[in-house]
This record gives structure tokens, sequence and C-alpha cells, in this order.
């Protein structure tokens, strides 16, 4: 049995802001000598704001209203000014970059299918090959030995683009395999994968939706029973409110699963929702530490019985609140409610809050323009529809009142929500 299945190993999740530049990724590399000798699998998401600057590129070659290439450019001058600023024996790194760019190029020159979702994966994956393939060459360079592996080869997933859907036997499969082949030779202790994308059975990239790195690191955290998965931050670890709307926010030593996917249900951005259950299933900790102080202790996620609860706060803003009242003045019944949520669900969209009274049902959800639309002209027959924009969801756990009294100050409180540990209000949003 190889030893890796066999040594409760770390995972370690580096993301796009802590491997943005050359400063980033030796820092990368100081963390990862400290292991230096051990095992360890170190996830890695695509460099900086290179997944957005990829789907532009993207858009581009799907709608043909702007050139790609101009995208390109950047994408290739981004990754080779890095490794220009990392060595000056740089000559592998940009070989290697050369070559994935190539694919890219003659991608970019074929012409497109009709799906969307399908294109957005085959071109967005870039991002992580190229991080991946930059940081990789760059150790082994450096004199630390690493196996650079494809997620496309060894996390296997349905083909719902841009939203796949992990088959874990497969992936087990084809991890173990992966590692199996790496180690049966030389002793291999470092191995790198990129975050976020996979791959489908016929061989397409597939990705797990948009921040989606934490998750895979934790489906190899639970296909190899690791030790633990550490997210490395630009932050000192979990808070417990965004700081660039709440200025005093403060660090969450230690929390429970369940309050973490609590946290997360309402929105908390730190981490992917769907990393938390493979963690909570298997009892993995999952810590968040600061990349520029790795000795600090972070925040940790854990099956131990969280006891102090600190208030956390999530504000969701680009709110719009829908009222739907029966045209026939009838009662709010589960009839009515079916109807309107076959509509919501047929249309992708999510409820973040919902209320009713004898004759009315409120909804709040994301102001997504095209599929509201949508809904408004679907209930429009049997329902008098009124709707608020430009609203803010805020939500407290662990609330008092005189938090709920901070936050909301003067503003008109639309809608509510109570239970023993949350409350929800919906207020009209107001420039910060
Ligand atoms: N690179 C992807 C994104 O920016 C995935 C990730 O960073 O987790 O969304
Ligand atoms: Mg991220």
């Amino acid at each position: 049995m190889n030893r890796f299945f066999k040594q409760n190993i770390p995972v370690f999740k580096f993301g796009g802001a802590s491997v943005k530049d050359a400063d980033g990724i030796r820092n990368l590399q100081k963390i990862v000598t400290r292991y230096s000798g051990k095992p360890l699998f170190v996830v890695i998401s695509a460099m900086g704001k290179t997944t957005n600057l990829l789907e532009k590129l993207l858009d581009a070659y799907f709608y043909g209203q702007e050139d790609p290439f101009v995208y390109f450019n950047q994408l290739r001058d981004n990754h080779f000014n890095v490794a220009h600023q990392l060595t000056d024996q740089n000559e592998r790194i940009i070989a290697k970059l050369t070559s994935v760019l190539n694919l890219l190029e003659e991608k970019l020159h074929t012409p497109h299918s009709d799906n969307y979702e399908y294109e957005y994966d085959q071109i967005v994956s870039f991002g992580e090959i190229l991080s991946t393939k930059l940081i990789s060459t760059y150790l082994n360079i450096v004199g630390i030995r690493n196996q650079w592996l494809d997620a496309r080869q060894v996390m296997i997933t349905d083909s719902t683009f841009m939203e796949a859907k992990i088959d874990w036997e497969a992936s087990e499969q084809a991890l173990k395999d992966a590692i199996e082949a790496a180690t049966a030779k030389k002793e291999e202790n470092l191995f790198i994968i990129q975050g976020f994308i996979a791959g489908d059975k016929q061989g397409n990239a597939t990705t797990f939706g948009r921040e989606g790195s934490d998750y895979s690191a934790a489906i190899i955290a639970y296909i190899l029973e690791a030790e633990s998965v550490t997210i490395w931050k630009d932050v000192p670890g979990l808070l417990n409110a965004d700081p660039k709307f709440f200025p005093e926010a403060v660090k969450l030593d230690a929390i429970s699963y369940e309050e973490a996917i609590e946290l997360s249900y309402y929105g908390a951005t730190i981490i992917h929702p769907k990393t938390l259950k493979p963690l909570q299933n298997k009892k993995i900790p999952l810590y968040v530490k600061p990349f520029l102080s790795p000795d600090e202790a972070g925040s940790v996620i854990s099956s131990s019985k969280q006891k102090e609860f600190i208030p956390s706060y999530i504000f969701k803003r680009n709110q719009i609140l829908i009222t739907i009242f029966p045209k026939d003045f009838s009662f709010i019944s589960v009839d009515n409610l079916s109807e309107i949520f076959a509509v919501l669900s047929s249309n992708g969209l999510k409820i973040n809050l919902m209320q009713n009274t004898a004759l009315s049902f409120s909804i709040c959800t994301d102001d997504k323009p095209h599929r509201i639309q949508k809904v408004l002209e679907a209930l429009s027959k049997n329902y008098l529809i009124k709707y608020n924009e430009n609203m803010e969801l805020i939500t407290v756990r662990h609330y008092t009142d005189k938090i709920i009294h901070k936050v909301v100050g003067t503003r008109k409180i639309y809608a509510e929500q109570r239970t023993r540990t949350t409350m929800q209000v919906v207020v009209k949003s107001e420039d910060r």
C-alpha cells in the first residue's frame, strides 16, 4: 500500500490572491519548504484575476464582438512577467507555459460550438493549468521536487459544464492510480494540482463553478483521508463579517462545521459552500490561515462542539423583493405556493428569504433581470406582482436587538425573519 494512502497528509489550497505575483509564489515556496521531505498535496487556483480575464477572452471568442487575442496577449504577458520576476533561469518555465498557450491559441483559431457552458470550461480551465505549470516548474528549478497532476484526468465529473458534479468513485480510482504511478519508481512527497477544474469521462475539461478551488481541496482530502485542509488566504482567518462592509470585523478562532455551513448558506463568501460537507463526513479539520504569517493560528472549522458564538454578519446586496398576490384575492395556499415555486425553479432563481401573509407571498432573491423578467411573465396571468429593487439582505447569526438596531439604522424594514439563532432583514441598499 502506498504511503500516501496510509499517512495522514495535509492538503493545502492557495487561492488566486496568494499566487498573484512573484512574491506570492515565493511565499508559497517558503510555506511548502517547511514540509520538505513529508507528504503534502497542494491545490492551486489561477493567478490573481486570471479567471476574470479568461471569462472576457471566452466572451470575445464566443460572441465575436471583440478580438480574443487582445486578452490572450495579456494572459501570456502576465504569466511570462511573473516567470521573469521569479528567476533568471526561466527558460523551462517559459517553454512549459508556451506549450499550454499554444493549445489555447489553437482553440481560438477553431470555430466554437453552440454550447456556451462547454466552451467556458474548455477555455477558463487554462488559468489553473498555467498557474500550476508555472509554479511546479519553478519549484523544481529551485530544488523543491514535486509532481504535477492534471485535475482533468484525476478529478472525474459528469458533463454539467460550469457546475460539474463529482464522481467520487471514478475520482478516487483515478487519483490513487496517478499517485501510485508517480511514486512507483521514485519517492515523491509533494504533489501539485489545479483547483476548480476537473474532467468528464469523454476527456473534456469541466469546472466546479467560480471559487471552486476550495471544493477541489475538500474532494482530494476526502479521497486521501487527509489529516487536514489549510486554505492560505490574504486575511488573518475566518472573519465574522466582510471587512469591506464592516470595519469592526473580528476573527472567528474556532467554529463547528454546522456553523460554517450555516454561514456559507446565508452567503458568507469566505469558503465555497460545497467544501464543508465532505470534510465534515470524514471529520477532517479545515484551517484558514494568513499566508504572510504562517505561524499564526488562523481559524479552524472542526467537529468540536462550539461553546461560544460571536455574532456574524452577512450583507447581500443587489437584491430584489418580489411580492405576489393571487388575482382572485384568495388566500395564499399550498396550491399557489407550488405553482410559484415551480416557476422560480424552472427559471433558476434561488430564494434568499421568503415570507407570506394571508393574501401575499414575498421572496427576496438576487436581482438577475433576465430571469426575473421571465418569472414575472409566467406569474402575471394569475397573480398581481409588486417588486422593490436595489434592496439589501442582512443576515445576522447570533443576533441581539442592539446589533440589529446598529446594522439597520433608520432604514425601513421591508421584510424580516427570525429564528432563535438567525435574523434576516431586507432593507433598501444605501451607499457605503
Ligand atoms: N480560479 C477560480 C476563480 O477565480 C477558482 C478559484 O479561485 O477558486 O473563481
Ligand atoms: Mg478563492
